[in-house]
């Protein structure tokens, strides 16, 4: 479908401003002199600043985390999409499985955040994911589909083609226990196909991300499958010897 490959590290809570910038460099460097997917780092917003000036000069994007709907005002340990923006982030992670499950956020959250970052000029990365238990009570198909109906609410064609979006199943984040490349196959044609019935001429360009425990060793069997169109990659995004391979198997 000619859609481009993309990776995305998730720093999560991870690295100081200098950790940062040192494992930015070397990612920039191989970026710089490879042919390879776009690459997209997530660090903490602590670190938002260093990593732009370690990756000024290559073709590595910068992303937010989270971010808060409103623009600005009284709401303390917040971030607007406009000052990711202004930092020189182009794209934030929306609704990522740990923002859901520690921080309680819902796909009405999610869905009010997307509408801001969209407006903010931001791309938006956005999560969906069952939880090993529902995914045991045979729900998956129908919590993903609450979650790609919930979070894309009132955003018209124009608005979700500028949106990636992550599977990330739960069960596989963090835990070593990947889906298998046909698993993951299955509901990203899934998600393509809930979101055909709304978005019939954009959705075969948007690219749809795998995360959970993406590692050197099973990115190229996971990338090869026709709807999956890169990684959002946590653990093995926090150091270039792992990252560097994730990135040459989508290239
Ligand atoms: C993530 O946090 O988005 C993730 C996929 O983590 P990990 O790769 O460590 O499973």
């Amino acid at each position: 479908m000619g859609r481009k490959k993309i990776v995305a590290g998730n720093w999560k809570m991870n690295t100081t401003p200098d950790d940062a910038a040192f494992l930015a460099a070397a990612i920039g460097r191989h970026v710089k002199d490879h042919k390879v997917p776009l690459v997209i780092l997530c660090p903490p917003y602590t670190s938002i600043a260093a990593v732009k000036a370690a990756v000024r000069g290559t073709e590595v994007k910068v992303g937010g985390q989270d971010m808060y709907w409103k623009e600005s005002g009284a709401f303390t340990g917040e971030v607007s999409g406009r000052m990711l923006l202004t930092s020189g982030c182009s794209h934030v992670i929306l609704g990522h499985s740990e923002r859901r499950q520690l921080f309680f956020e819902t796909n009405i959250t999610v869905n009010t955040k997307l509408k801001a970052a969209l407006d903010a000029g931001l791309t938006p990365i956005v999560c969906v994911g069952e939880t090993l238990d529902q995914r045991e009570a045979g729900q998956m198909e129908e919590v993903i589909g609450e979650q790609v109906v919930g979070c894309f609410d009132g955003i018209d064609a124009a608005d979700f083609g500028k949106a990636v979006i992550a599977y990330e199943p739960v069960w596989a984040i963090g835990t070593g226990r990947t889906a298998t490349p046909e698993q993951a196959q299955e509901v990203h044609e899934l998600i393509r196909t809930l979101l055909r019935k709304t978005y019939a001429d954009t959705v075969d360009k948007t690219p749809i991300l795998y995360g959970g425990s993406v590692k050197p060793e099973n990115a190229a069997e996971l990338f090869a499958q026709p709807d999956i169109d890169g990684g959002l990659v946590g653990g093995a995004s926090l150091k270039a010897d792992s990252f560097i391979p994730i990135i040459a198997a989508a290239s």
